[in-house]
């Protein structure tokens, strides 16, 4: 580990290596203004070739202190220091994933230009003292709104008086109103500890106690809140959160999706009065920078976030919580290559605080630390309240078939039409987006694929188009058939989001339904629409992808249709069973939430599979124990290690050739095993062709120091990428 604060530098220009957002070897060495306090995370600005750019200090520079040759570096006004735990883990998260460490610190650097820029102060307008000559009713209405004293800007008096701007400079002009100047930002406002705590169940009370006793020795640990859906699980980690304000340390809360966090930001704000700080890409650049400035200067003391908030410049970390913890959106693939999941608990180790993992279907990682005891190990049983786990039965599609091209089976339209006659809620889940997934010409048995990409286009009837659902590319449905010119020959094979709902609509007529979904049709607005439509019971039925599956609490919804259970089931790939295990699962879990029990219907041809009867038995832990049995024979994570390295280029034949090229380099070693190259389960992706290799390594070997001697000896051209990914979690 580098030295937290560097010897000052003798002489009038201190030098030192400046680490720089760009995908740089390393740092630079710079030279800085005599007298600097020059301190590790110590942010300048730097140039760059003809560019100035953000950058922070790193440690000692490289080359002979004093060369004149050196550039100047200016510490930002103010001086700011990244925490040391932060560079630290920058480091970290580097050396992990293969990434040039300027990448990682451009992560950590996002919005912290804008952020330590000037403030922009707002301008806002109070009750003058002075009348107007005219006093109009609009005018009046402006009066009469200020007179609660509180300053506004001109736009909140325009819409609040409902009136002109114009109006409002008109009073402005006379003196009725007088200019004020307000901070850039209001203060965030404070979550109180003790503002509205739930009564907690025994076994929640004794989870919560473990975790405060954590928060309270500020030692780094981790823990698994194991409880099933519905039991209060965020109740129970909100108990730390307060224990973290109350010893005035920070807390971050990571959440897989940002669909999730409107209900999530309501729920907290009934817990500790106030809506938290939030990250994620959604945010305009102003909340970003007004967000990293107060996470920065510990005015924020909780935040809750996508990935990207684990690299923000908390100064008195006191907690990590990371909820749904198996969630594959953990995973970051473009860019710096990470599991958010595991460079959380990075995080919390190297700020010495505790890490929450809290899941009703842990990854089998975490199910493994948790049963060996290196995390501790929290477990929920039972639902909050008075409800129960809903009951789960197979419907074997082999025989209980409806007509052909129909997905609703006999047993689930009749369970559907008893829960609508009951006045309750039901939903219908497939993980499909679009009409169908697969179209073809009838008469020759053509299908139409996307031109860029190894993939099928999926129709969107509702937009009349035929998309990639790779590369966004689209097309209306062909008139005729390209290959054998049948004229309007195409058909829609299987079924996504869309036919359900067609089917389901005709046969029942009368229910109101909604279908969610994350494509751009249905997209994030029409999703949240439609989830709160289902909370206040003004539709009975939703229809949704993996979106509706996860956290949401419907307390009125008792039937849960799984339309294609064997979906992404068998593709060879090493984590398929349990991601469908813990897909559907969780999707069951909406089912039965408050007083009225719930049913789960899963249609499947399969219903022998080892999943189905897990998910019929609710024996959880007899499918995880299967599990990592056979990880542990197969020596796959978390029992060994693996590493993938993806080729991708325009140019086929040399992502080819460098893939052979890699495979015939590969140091041999004990305990490595490499496969491939084989083309990449999408083998052209937005017109890029990809090869995969994949490294499988026994625990104990250091995976990174082997992929790094690797690389480094072969040289592979400037057109074909190259991609580590460490520990990957899809095989595409
Ligand atoms: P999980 O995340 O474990 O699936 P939730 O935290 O969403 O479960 O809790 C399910 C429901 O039960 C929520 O509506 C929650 O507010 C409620 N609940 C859980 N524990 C309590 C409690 N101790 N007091 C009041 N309500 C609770
Ligand atoms: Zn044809
Ligand atoms: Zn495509």
């Amino acid at each position: 580990m580098t030295d937290a604060a560097l010897k000052p530098a003798l002489g009038p220009a201190p030098c030192a290596g400046v680490l720089l957002p760009y995908p740089l070897p390393g740092p630079y060495d710079y030279k800085l203004p005599s007298g600097t306090e020059v301190a590790r995370g110590l942010l300048v600005t730097a140039p760059l070739g003809k560019r100035e750019t953000i950058g922070a200090v790193w440690g000692e520079a490289e080359g002979a202190v004093g060369d004149n040759r050196l550039k100047y570096a200016e510490p930002i006004e103010g001086h700011p220091v990244l925490p040391d735990d932060l560079c630290d883990f920058v480091d970290w998260v580097a050396d992990y994933t293969l990434t040039a460490k300027g990448l990682v610190l451009a992560m950590a650097l996002r919005s912290a230009r804008q952020a330590l820029g000037e403030d922009v102060p707002r301008i806002a307008y109070a009750l003058g003292g002075a009348l107007p000559k005219k006093l109009t009713p609009p005018r009046a209405r402006v009066l009469e709104l200020l007179k609660d004293g509180l300053f506004r800007t001109v736009p909140a008096i325009a819409e609040e008086a409902n009136v002109g701007a114009a109006v409002v400079r008109g009073l402005i002009d006379c003196g009725a109103l007088v200019a004020v100047t307000l901070p850039e930002f209001d203060a965030l406002p404070a979550p109180e500890p003790d503002f509205a705590p739930a009564a907690l169940s025994l076994e929640q009370e004794a989870a919560a106690r473990s975790l405060k006793a954590q928060v309270a020795s500020h030692r780094f640990a981790v823990s698994l809140l194991d409880g099933v859906t519905g039991s209060g699980k965020t109740e129970t980690y909100f108990e730390a959160v307060a224990e973290a304000l109350r010893r005035k340390r920070q807390a971050l809360i990571l959440l897989p999706e940002i669909a999730l966090t409107v209900q999530f930001l309501d729920r907290f704000a009934e817990r500790f009065g106030v809506r938290p700080a939030e990250w994620h890409s959604d945010l305009s650049q102003k909340e970003r920078r007004r967000v990293w400035r107060a996470v920065m200067g510990g005015e924020a003391r909780v935040v809750v976030g996508a990935r990207s908030a684990l690299f923000l410049p908390f100064r008195e970390l006191g907690l990590v919580v990371v909820d749904e913890e198996h969630e594959q959106a953990y995973k970051q693939e473009d860019g710096a290559v990470y599991h958010a999941r595991d460079m959380a608990v990075v995080r919390a180790r190297l700020a010495q605080c505790p890490a929450v993992l809290a899941s009703a279907t842990p990854s089998l990682e975490t199910y493994v630390n948790a049963t060996s005891g290196r995390y501790a190990h929290l477990k929920l049983p039972r639902r909050h309240g008075d409800a129960v786990l809903p009951e789960v039965r197979l419907i074997d599609l082999t025989r209980e078939r409806g007509e052909p091209g129909t997905f609703l089976s006999p047993p689930l339209r009749d369970a559907l039409a008893k829960t609508l006659a009951a006045g309750e809620q039901a939903m219908l889940f497939l993980n499909r987006r679009g009409y169908a997934p697969l179209t073809l010409c009838e008469i020759c048995g053509h299908k139409l694929t996307c031109p860029h990409c190894a993939a099928w286009l999926v129709e969107h009837r509702y937009r009349k188009r035929l998309v990639c659902h790779h590369c966004g590319f689209d097309a209306a449905v062909p008139p005729e058939c390209p290959q054998c010119h049948s004229p309007a020959s195409f058909i829609a094979c299987g079924p996504g989001v869309e036919r359900v709902a067609e089917e389901f609509a005709a046969a029942f007529p009368a229910a109101r339904v909604a279908i969610a979904s994350s494509d751009t049709m249905h997209g994030p607005a029409e999703t949240q629409a439609a989830i709160r439509a289902m909370i206040k019971r003004e539709i009975d039925v939703l229809i949704g992808t993996q979106i509706v599956a996860k956290g949401h609490h419907f307390p009125q919804l008792t039937l849960v249709g799984v339309i294609d259970a064997d979906l992404g089931g068998s593709d060879g790939d090493l984590r398929a069973r349990e991601r469908t295990f813990q897909l559907l699962h969780q999707v069951s879990g909406r089912a039965g939430r408050a007083d009225k029990p719930g049913l789960v219907l899963i249609q499947t041809r399969n219903p022998k599979d080892t999943v189905m009867q897990a998910l019929a038995s609710g024996d959880r832990d007899a499918f995880y124990e299967q599990e990592r049995l056979l990880r542990a024979r197969t020596q796959a994570p978390p029992f060994g290690r693996l590493a993938a390295i993806i080729l991708s280029g325009r140019d086929g034949d040399a992502v080819r050739k460098s893939g052979r090229d890699l495979a015939k380099a590969a140091p041999a070693a004990r305990g490595v095993k490499i496969w491939g190259p084989t083309p990449a389960f999408y083998s052209l992706l937005r017109g890029q062709t990809r090869e995969r290799l994949l490294v499988q390594a026994e625990r104990t070997v250091n995976i990174q120091a082997y992929l790094r001697t690797w690389l480094r000896s072969v040289q592979i051209p400037n057109a074909v990428r190259v991609t580590v990914d460490v520990d990957p979690v899809s095989f595409f």
